[in-house]
């Protein structure tokens, strides 16, 4: 109870440095955190880098844990999938983001919600229509969410991923390849999917000015996601140095801590109205 309090009291917005890695869970508490209900989302903004607008959120799970308090999905995300409870924290994390997506369009933020996904959702050939059934439940168009996944959930079927892909597109979903540059799929298989949206790694993002080797990567990512008619995204962005510099390389939007740390859904509208003050 104590550990509540100070975990209320405590600055919402999410600290800089995080706690080391501990022990890992077991399936009884993972089940505990997903159906129990102590799985919080968090938002981070991504914002248009010419004209500074909010242009939508990223949906990031962490776990209100009743002991440990706030755990970040590195240390669970894993552990979940090993134990099968992907899909289910997927639908959770979706439902949420959904909804507050509906109450941001109430507070007049016209954003979209962009959700990770996971290996095992790309299994499931019902996904598409669990999506559209969750945003209409929401009262919230399809075309409002974004879905973001990483090349190497392609590799594992690549038909049915195809086929799941394409139908999410076809409902007006986004899709978003995350952290690109860091996998293993081949650019070809890549380009076979409705992909909408490519993110550009932090590890490249991060301090790109001094190094040359970066840039390098980080232009020729932008070369190729415009060619393509992708929108590009820059994760990662820590200073007004990386902003500059993805700025001047021309990439469309920014998201990192120069911008905003992940933070609760109702300080969205806060937020928006000081970034805009500055
Ligand atoms: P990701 O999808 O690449 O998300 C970006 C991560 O970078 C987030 O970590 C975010 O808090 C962090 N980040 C944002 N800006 C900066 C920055 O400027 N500097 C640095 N150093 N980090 C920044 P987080 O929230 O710990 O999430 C880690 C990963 O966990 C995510 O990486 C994603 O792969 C996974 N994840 C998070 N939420 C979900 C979820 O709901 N479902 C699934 N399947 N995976 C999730
Ligand atoms: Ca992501
Ligand atoms: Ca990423
Ligand atoms: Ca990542």
């Amino acid at each position: 109870e104590r550990l509540k309090e100070i975990l209320a009291a405590a600055a919402p917005m999410e600290q800089a440095t995080r706690p080391p890695l501990a022990m890992s869970f077991g399936p009884d508490e993972l089940w505990q955190a997903i159906y129990g209900d102590e799985l919080v989302v968090h938002y981070q903004p991504k914002v248009d880098i010419h004209h500074g607008s909010l242009v939508g959120v990223e949906a990031l799970v962490r776990w209100m844990h009743p002991e440990q308090g706030l755990v970040y999905p590195d240390r669970f995300i894993e552990p979940a999938e090993s134990c099968g409870l992907m899909d289910e924290l997927t639908m959770r994390v979706l439902r949420t983001a959904l909804r507050d997506c509906h109450k941001w369009h109430d507070e007049g933020l016209d954003v979209s919600v962009a959700v990770n996904i996971s290996a095992s959702n790309l299994n499931v050939l019902g996904f598409p229509d669990v999506v559209q059934h969750l945003a209409r439940e929401a009262g919230v168009e399809v075309g409002s969410l974004c879905l973001e996944l990483t090349e190497s959930m392609l590799a594992k079927d690549l038909m049915v991923s195809l086929d799941i892909l394409t139908r999410l597109r076809l409902k007006g979903a986004g899709l978003s390849i995350d952290d690109f540059g860091t996998g293993h799929s081949s650019l070809g298989q890549l380009l076979q999917a409705p992909f909408n949206e490519l993110k550009l790694d932090r590890s490249f993002v991060t301090g790109a000015s001094e190094d040359m080797s970066k840039r390098a990567i980080l232009e020729a990512s932008l070369r190729m996601a415009k060619k393509l008619g992708m929108r590009s995204v820059a994760e990662g962005v820590e200073t007004r140095k990386d902003w500059d510099l993805m700025k001047a390389l021309g990439c469309d939007l920014v998201q990192g801590y120069f911008v905003s740390r992940p933070m609760p859904a109702d300080q969205l509208l806060h937020w928006r109205a000081q970034w805009q003050d500055q």
